[in-house]
């Protein structure tokens, strides 16, 4: 592990920042008592960050440069035509832009994105791995006082701890490898839902749910069919189905 940390310190991957020190056990206990390790990475230079004020400094800084947003604004599909992009996009104003240059940066939904543009080799589109993580909250004074990682393991960093804004600790993720979207959580986040909120009609509650799977769980269609057991005297159950794209 020693070795593979001072790796990590040199090749500057993974958790090491531009000018990484490697610190001996007994130099990383006075700064974490609670930690229990022979060596350590500190890196001085990295930290928490809040991430919105840092997106929106980016892109104040993007607009400033003459960059234009479109948010809400999935694309469908896309074709090359004559050199040129034509791509065909969703959300409140559906409408199909031209463009010269598409750079695909869907994240997880990068593949699916790819595989709609008319003309794009299959074999150059990566397969998606999917991976499921689980964050463990620590109800206790938080054990440290800086983010602590352990050294990477292959497919994640490993479960380490980190700190929100206020101090707050957590540990995770775990790493489990999945085929698809866990249908599982998903009936628990609309389980949630549920108990949370009051819907007067089974209309809205379908689309509510549909498009909240659509946005947390990365779906690109959702068809959702959403039942009540005796709301009319001749007919056991009614319902409606709603299908929703991104
Ligand atoms: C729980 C968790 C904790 C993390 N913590 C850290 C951390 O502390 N520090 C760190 O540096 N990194 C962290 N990461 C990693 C970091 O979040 C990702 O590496 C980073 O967000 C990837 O950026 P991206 O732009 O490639 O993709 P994303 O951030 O996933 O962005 C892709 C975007 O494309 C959009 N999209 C998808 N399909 C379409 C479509 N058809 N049309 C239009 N838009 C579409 C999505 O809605 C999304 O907004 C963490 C990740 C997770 C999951």
């Amino acid at each position: 592990m020693v070795p593979k940390l001072h790796h990590e310190g040199s090749t500057g991957s993974g958790i090491s920042p531009k000018t990484p020190k490697i610190a001996s056990g007994e130099a990383a206990r006075a700064l974490e008592p609670a930690l229990n390790c022979d060596a350590a990475l500190l890196s001085p230079s990295t930290g928490i960050i809040d991430s919105h004020s840092y997106m929106l400094a980016l892109r104040g800084d993007a607009e400033e440069a003459g960059a234009a947003y479109a948010f809400h604004t999935p694309l469908l599909a896309a074709k090359a035509t004559g050199g040129r992009f034509e791509i065909d996009a969703a959300g409140a104003s559906p409408m199909t832009i031209e463009c010269g240059l598409l750079v695909n940066a869907a994240g997880l939904g990068a593949p699916a994105v790819a595989r709609s543009i008319d003309g794009m080799p299959i074999d150059l589109i990566p397969r998606a791995y999917l991976a499921k993580g689980n964050y463990f909250s620590c109800s206790a004074r938080a054990p440290f006082s800086h983010l602590i990682y352990p050294v990477p393991e292959p497919g994640g960093l490993g479960v380490h701890l980190t700190l929100d804004l206020a101090g707050q600790a957590r540990f995770g993720p775990d790493v489990e490898w999945v085929d698809t979207i866990d249908y599982a959580v998903v009936i628990e986040r609309i389980g949630a839902e549920l108990a949370a909120k009051h819907f007067g009609l089974v209309e809205a509650l379908a689309d509510h749910l549909a498009n909240m799977i659509l946005k947390e769980f990365g779906a690109a269609w959702v068809k959702l069919s959403v039942a009540k057991l005796g709301a009319l005297r001749n007919a056991k159950l009614v319902g409606v189905t709603v299908e929703r794209k991104k």
